[in-house]
């Protein structure tokens, strides 16, 4: 079984005493690739060199709902900050940006930065990755609005089969993760469970998100498999093509 982790922090400090050692972990588990999104523009030439150090990890460049208050550029000037810093270097996407409701900074300058980064993702011809907590109707709208021409993938969702449908129906895919292994999530698992496979791209999100079983723990893209398993387990599907389907997704998505 080969996965790819489409979504994890594998950059941040939490990795730093053993990132070697993790990712050895990662290639015996049969987690053969890592997306690395993008935070904050300060981080962003640090992720770029760290991408440099192994063909299997890709960087996306971009503003994390999160680090939105702390942004020192324009929203105005954002878009072209982003296409002038990608000029030259591979990155695979756009993100992680995208609208929070549950963070500081004010949702009009969320908006306004959200939007700058869907604009340089049509600009750059690059998929998005989007944060979405509680917005998921001001994120459609702009969406909609905007049609972002590679779509994306709406990471760590969670929600209705409804909702499901609606970004899928935009390009976007559901990037499924630990959430899934929690029995309380019934409405996302019944989602994950009956949205088409095609759409379904896996996800660690480490070091955050920890699995049921592991709450407290640092996560790790190593532990993939068992996100697998549990979506295997929801869909009535084996292992082997939930893998296989959902490696398809992420390499067509990012054109890995
Ligand atoms: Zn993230």
């Amino acid at each position: 079984m080969q996965l790819i982790d489409s979504h994890c922090h594998f950059d941040f400090d939490a990795f730093a005493p053993d990132r070697d050692l993790v990712w050895r972990r990662c290639k015996e588990a049969g987690v053969t690739q890592l997306i690395i999104p993008g935070v904050s523009i300060e981080q962003w030439p640090d992720l770029a060199a760290l991408v440099q150090r192994e063909s299997a990890w890709h960087a996306a460049i971009g503003v994390h709902p999160w680090w939105v208050s702390r942004l020192d550029v324009a929203p105005a000037e954002l878009e072209q900050t982003i296409c002038t810093e990608a000029a030259g270097r591979h990155f695979v996407a756009v993100g992680e940006c995208g609208l929070d409701a549950a963070t500081d900074a004010p949702m009009d300058l969320q908006l306004a930065v959200f939007r700058a980064q869907v604009l340089a993702a049509c600009r750059l011809n690059l998929p998005l990755i989007v944060h979405v907590h509680k917005a998921h109707n001001e994120t459609l709208r702009l969406l909609k609005e905007l049609q972002p021409p590679r779509g994306g993938v709406i990471h760590a969702f969670s929600g209705s089969e409804q909702m499901a449908g609606d970004y899928w129906s935009l390009g976007f895919y559901l990037g499924i993760g630990g959430t899934i292994t929690y029995e309380r999530a019934a409405k996302t698992r019944r989602a994950v469970a009956a949205a088409p496979l095609e759409s379904l791209l896996l996800e660690s999100d480490a070091p955050d998100m920890p699995l049921a079983g592991r709450q407290g723990e640092r996560n790790s893209p190593a532990y993939m498999p068992e996100v697998a398993e549990t979506l295997a387990q929801l869909r009535g599907q084996s292992v082997e093509e939930i893998a296989r389907q959902t490696r398809k997704n992420t390499q067509q998505l990012f054109a890995l």
